[in-house]
């Protein structure tokens, strides 16, 4: 469900063409004069939001809470000691149980709050984490879960788009959500 006004706009189909414009117009100015991809970046990440947004509801499948990875400073914890080190740091990492690869990195993680029906037995207190997915993963970049009843969707009546670098951002973005382009 959405947590405030800001994420509840993640779940609209409604663009705000004005803002996309904007952010296409300074996109194109930093392709051809500006040219620098840090800046890209930033502009890609806002215009990304603009464009898509996610539909769909819960149907409980505890996949997101079964098969999670979790980040610090945008990097994964796939490994014992960077996760002992943010564990650290924040105690409730204590819930999630690592699930080891073959060669001793980390796979993914397991919440040992999931109960067998699939339901978050420490709900209320539930880390901020938890409570932004699907938005959190999206605005990371990432996916969303296999089998999740969220779907990442292009939003409707968007303008269309003729320069290159944008059209491939989107097919990328597509594709990793699965789309068959
Ligand atoms: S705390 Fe609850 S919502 Fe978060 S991963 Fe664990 S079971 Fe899922
Ligand atoms: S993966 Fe999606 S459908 Fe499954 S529990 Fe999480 S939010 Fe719900």
């Amino acid at each position: 469900m959405p947590l405030n006004e800001l994420e509840a706009t993640f779940y609209s189909v409604h663009p705000h063409r004005i803002k996309i414009y904007l952010l296409y117009t300074a996109f194109l100015f930093n392709v051809y004069v500006i040219r620098s991809q840090r800046l890209q970046d930033i502009l890609w990440e806002w215009l990304r939001t603009e464009l898509f947004y996610i539909a769909g509801a819960c149907q409980h499948s505890g996949n997101c809470c079964r098969y999670l990875m979790l980040y610090n400073k945008g990097k994964a914890l796939n490994h014992p000691e960077l996760f002992q080190k943010a564990a650290q740091e924040k105690p409730y990492y204590s819930r999630f149980i690592p699930q080891m690869t073959t060669s001793g990195g980390i796979d993914h993680f397991q919440c040992n709050c999931l109960s067998a029906e699939n339901k978050c037995t420490d709900y209320k207190n539930r880390p901020r984490l938890c409570q932004q997915y699907p938005i959190g993963n999206f605005l990371k970049g990432g996916d969303l879960h296999g089998d999740c009843g969220y779907t990442v969707r292009l939003r409707e009546n968007i303008p269309i788009f003729h320069n290159r670098t944008v059209l491939a951002l989107l097919v990328q973005t597509a594709r990793l959500q699965g789309w068959q382009l």
